[in-house]
């Protein structure tokens, strides 16, 4: 690389990504992932055969059906996954075809527990350290090393609308992310292996598909930084962060770091006591016309709601937060940062228990949409022209 764009990425890297993704990046925590599934399919699993058991399969007779299409998919012993990690531009490092543990070769599972199990795959580390996408994407996310460097994969801004200003703003002013073309991805995929025989990976991809609708789903992963936060922070600069030697940026993406951490932590506690389940229940679906594009509508809803969510986060924050204070790296209870004294803090509590309760609503709908449409579509495919579209949104 030359030095111009190493110089660039110095820069860039400085801008409002840079400690927003410091800490974990699971969007909601990898319990989520999996909990959101079986309240949202519940009620559609006698409509959609999610209740039929399907026999378990390694993914080499799928990768063997794939060489000739594509020759680079075959590793030279047949026996590695690389060639297909690198055609759909991951990690060749992680092991992708890997079963859970609950899962072995000739047993069957329910394609509902397959879902349910393999929602948190793409947190696999699948897409970290992906160099080609260094100077790109990623270095408007700080790039980062570990967690951190598959932000570009599982966030996405939608472009700036001087109409949606408080939420829309950020840089670039285009596009920022890939959450929307995985969706699409993962899903091709799944209709590739379904149609090729392997039922079992076809539901496996799936269970990816939805992992980054789930993401998007969380407001702070749809949107960059409030104006609200960059004039607080730019205000903390002035009381600590200068004497701090924390740079204005640097100082509103440590708080915008800190706020995002706090609020996933605390959602994740909620959550694990089953208080949001009731909201992803249901039979309703959405109106669908391909992955990508429900993908995007899922995205700019969350949008929608992310000034609200990152204003109210910051209201339940105590005042520890907005200090050069690091939230915790590992999980921590998100209770000894809530401002219980504050003299709002009942009615903010419940404005983002409104927030999340709509977020995990909508997850529902979007989940059950994905099945419908996976079952509505042709058990036989055109493998090439699948192919062709996965190369496209890779
Ligand atoms: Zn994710």
């Amino acid at each position: 690389m030359g030095n111009r764009l190493k110089k660039r990425s110095g820069i860039l890297s400085k801008l409002f990504f840079l400690l927003l993704f410091s800490r974990t990046l699971f969007a909601w925590s990898d319990y989520d992932h999996q909990a959101m599934v079986a309240p949202a399919l519940q009620q559609i699993v006698g409509k959609t055969g999610l209740g039929e058991p399907c026999a378990i399969q390694s993914l080499a007779p799928f990768l063997k059906k794939l060489t000739p299409f594509r020759p680079g998919i075959s590793s030279p012993k047949g026996d590695s996954p690389a060639g297909f990690a690198r055609f759909i531009d991951v990690n060749t490092k992680i092991p992708i075809g890997k079963l859970s543990t609950e899962e072995s070769i000739g047993r069957s599972i329910k394609p509902i527990d397959i879902l349910r199990l393999h929602a948190i795959d793409p947190d696999d580390g699948r897409d970290q350290r992906l160099r080609s996408h260094f100077y790109r994407e990623q270095v408007w996310f700080g790039a980062g090393t570990g967690v951190s460097s598959q932000a570009f994969r599982h966030i996405e801004k939608p472009p700036f609308n001087p109409f949606r200003f408080d939420t829309t703003f950020g840089f670039p002013f285009w596009r920022l992310g890939q959450a929307t073309d995985r969706v699409q991805l993962y899903f091709d995929l799944a209709l590739l292996a379904r149609s090729m025989g392997e039922e079992y990976w076809g539901w496996r991809f799936l269970a990816a598909s939805f992992h980054y609708l789930q993401d998007l789903h969380q407001p702070f992963h749809a949107t960059q930084i409030s104006p609200e936060i960059a004039s607080r922070g730019l205000r903390l600069y002035f009381q600590w962060g200068r004497a701090e030697h924390f740079s204005p940026i640097g100082t509103i993406a440590h708080l915008m770091s800190n706020l995002h951490h706090f609020f996933e932590e605390y959602v994740g506690e909620l959550s694990r006591k089953g208080l949001f389940n009731e909201p992803l229940k249901g039979t309703d679906t959405d109106h669908f016309v391909t992955p990508f594009q429900y993908a995007t509508v899922i995205r700019d809803r969350s949008n929608r709601l992310a000034a609200k969510t990152i204003h109210v986060t910051a209201a339940l924050a105590r005042p520890v937060l907005f200090t050069p204070y690091k939230f915790p790296e590992e999980h921590d209870e998100a209770r000894n940062f809530l401002a219980t004294d504050s003299v709002t803090f009942d009615k903010d509590r419940e404005e983002l228990m409104g927030i999340v309760r709509e977020s995990f609503g909508n997850a529902g709908i979007a989940m059950r949409t994905l099945v419908f449409a996976y079952q509505r579509e042709p058990k036989e495919q055109d493998s090439e022209k699948l192919l062709k579209r996965i190369e496209r949104y890779r």
